[in-house]
Order: C-alpha cells, then sequence, then structure tokens
C-alpha cells in the first residue's frame, strides 16, 4: 500500500480563506477588524521569523496585528505589564507570547497572565481545563490543525486506536484530550514508554510529536494507519519529521509530509483561533451573537 498524502498546505489555504470571509462579515457586522498581539522578547532569528511569519498572515485575512518587540533583558515586571495592558485593550483579541522566553523570565507565569478569552495559544489552565472537560475554550493551534487534517482526510476517530508519542503541552497532551472528546481511544506515549513501536503498532491513527529526526520507523505503522507528523527537525538532509516517512508511506493509507503537513496548519489555526476570541469578546459586550 502507498499512502495518501495528506496536503497540509492546501488545506491551510482553505482555512485562511474561510477565516478570511469570516473577517469580513465580523468588520461588517462589528465595525472593527478582530485584532492579534504578538509580543516576542529577545532576537532569537528563528522567533523572529514565526512572528514574521504570523504577523505577515494576519495582514493576508484583515486581522488587525499589533506588535511588541522588548528587549532580550526585559525584566520579568515589564513583561507581564505588557500582557497587562493588552489584557485590558478593547482592540485586542488575542495575545501571543512567543516562546522560548530568556532564562530571567518564568514562562508559566507570564502565560498565567494572558486573559483566558485572548489565550489564542491555548495554553493557559483555563483553556486546558475546558479542554479536558470537553467543554469550548480556545484550544491550542497545533493539535487543532491535526484534527482539521485527519476530519478533511477523512480519517475515522471514533472508536478509533490513536496512539501520540509526545505529552507537551503544546501538542500530545491537548491532541489527547481532543481525540478523546471525539471518541477515540487514546495512548499517550513518552521517553519513559517501554516497547514504543509495540504501542505505535496498534494505532489506526499514529501522531508523533517528539523532535527527533525520523525516530517513529516504517515497521513501527500499522497496514492501513493515518500517521501525522507534528515534529519539525532541521538537520543536514533539511527539513524532516519525527516519522521515517519513506517506509512508514508504504504501509499507512494516509501520511503527512515534512514540510508542507501539520506545519502550514498552526498559523492558520492561530488565525482561526484569533476570529473565533473577538466573535466571543463582540457576544459578550454587545449581549448578541456576531
Ligand atoms: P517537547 O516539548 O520537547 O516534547 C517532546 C515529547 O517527546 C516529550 O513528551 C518527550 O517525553 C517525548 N520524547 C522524547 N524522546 C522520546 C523518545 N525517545 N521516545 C518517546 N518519546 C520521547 O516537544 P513539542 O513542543 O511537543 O514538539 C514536538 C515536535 O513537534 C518538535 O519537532 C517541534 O518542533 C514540533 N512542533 C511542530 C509544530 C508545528 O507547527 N508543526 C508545532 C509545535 C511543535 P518526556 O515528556 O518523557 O520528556
Amino acid at each position: 500500500m502507498t499512502a495518501r498524502l495528506i496536503d497540509g498546505k492546501a488545506v491551510a489555504a482553505r482555512v485562511r480563506g474561510a477565516v478570511a470571509d469570516d473577517v469580513a462579515l465580523f468588520r461588517d457586522e462589528s465595525g472593527r477588524a478582530p485584532g492579534l498581539a504578538t509580543v516576542l522578547v529577545g532576537d532569537d532569528p528563528a522567533s523572529q521569523v514565526y512572528v514574521g511569519n504570523k504577523i505577515r498572515a494576519c495582514e493576508e485575512v484583515g486581522i488587525r496585528s499589533i506588535h511588541h518587540g522588548l528587549g532580550d533583558g526585559t525584566p520579568q515586571d515589564e513583561l507581564l505589564e505588557v500582557v497587562a495592558e493588552l489584557n485590558g485593550d478593547d482592540l485586542v483579541d488575542g495575545i501571543l507570547v512567543q516562546v522560548p522566553l530568556p532564562d530571567q523570565i518564568d514562562q508559566d507565569e507570564v502565560i498565567a497572565a494572558i486573559d483566558p478569552a485572548k489565550d489564542v495559544d491555548g495554553l493557559t489552565a483555563t483553556n486546558a481545563g475546558l479542554l479536558a472537560q470537553g467543554r469550548p475554550g480556545l484550544v491550542p493551534c497545533t493539535p487543532q490543525g491535526v484534527m482539521e487534517l485527519l476530519r478533511v482526510a477523512d480519517v475515522e476517530v471514533e472508536g478509533a486506536e490513536a496512539v501520540i508519542v509526545g505529552r507537551s503541552i503544546l501538542v500530545g497532551r491537548p491532541l489527547s484530550a481532543l481525540l478523546t472528546n471525539a471518541s477515540a481511544t487514546v495512548t499517550v506515549c513518552h521517553s519513559r514508554t517501554r516497547e514504543l513501536g509495540e504501542v505505535c503498532s496498534r494505532a489506526d491513527i499514529l501522531v508523533a510529536a517528539v523532535g527527533s529526526p525520523r525516530m517513529v520507523r516504517g515497521n513501527w505503522v500499522k497496514p492501513g494507519a493515518a500517521v501525522i507528523d507534528v515534529g519539525i527537525n532541521r538537520t543536514e538532509d533539511g527539513l524532516v519529521g519525527d516519522v521515517d516517512y519513506a517506509p512508514a508511506a508504504e504501509r499507512a493509507s494516509a501520511i503527512t509530509p515534512v514540510p508542507g503537513g501539520v506545519g502550514p496548519m498552526t498559523i492558520a489555526m492561530l488565525l482561526r483561533n484569533t476570529l473565533f476570541a473577538a466573535r466571543a469578546r463582540n457576544r459578550d459586550s454587545a449581549g448578541h451573537a456576531v
């Protein structure tokens, strides 16, 4: 069997197009554009590229972006003041503090300071708790992108055996909640998991979110499984995922490539989350649905 390619670039372009249409409707009805604030501390080149991409993507769909670039030595208090200011700004619907943050900053405290209604990364304990309880809230972008790819690729989630390799707050844990809420039977693996290959080979849906080039081997893939590769690893061969793509594609029924799979979905879902937050805030302040 040779797997169907799940084209994340094409799916993300469709999501961005739909968000642009809905942003235009929101502007007509509310008289303003949704706003996303990005906060970058320091001058890490990779983070600068990520934030730049997010700002450009906002502009393309009509979301207003507000950027705060802070120096590498910015103290915790100053960053918390910026977050508090953005929390209080009515024209800001989403706040994104780019990670990693410099050593002097307590990342958990900064995330906890973000108004959960503006937490478009879905990282606050409030949004994580809502997701764990299967209630509406802001869902982290990358796992939301994975669910969208499964949906578009017509992968049956209900009743499926899903295995996620990786238990981070950003990807593995929220994805396990999303898959559980969608009635999959979920196993979450990590660095202490025994017989990882054997566990993976049970999966109808296998998701790799580890950060280790090609560590998920082709022969761990159950024939006919859907394989989603979240990993982004820079190697001498260029950008590769966490899955050993060629042998995995021989056994899977559907698979995401790296690059061009999950990666483009993350920004598309950030735009969708910003619109979601803007609508919810507008509803709350106006007392009617927008
Ligand atoms: P992370 O926070 O470093 O978490 C990695 C997870 O993998 C941890 O749970 C770790 O287990 C587990 N792990 C490490 N080595 C393992 C092994 N040998 N066997 C089994 N599990 C192992 O990483 P992350 O933020 O979730 O990111 C994972 C990957 O996804 C990275 O390549 C990252 O660049 C990529 N990513 C992509 C996007 C995107 O937009 N496509 C977004 C976010 C992340 P322990 O918990 O036991 O340490």
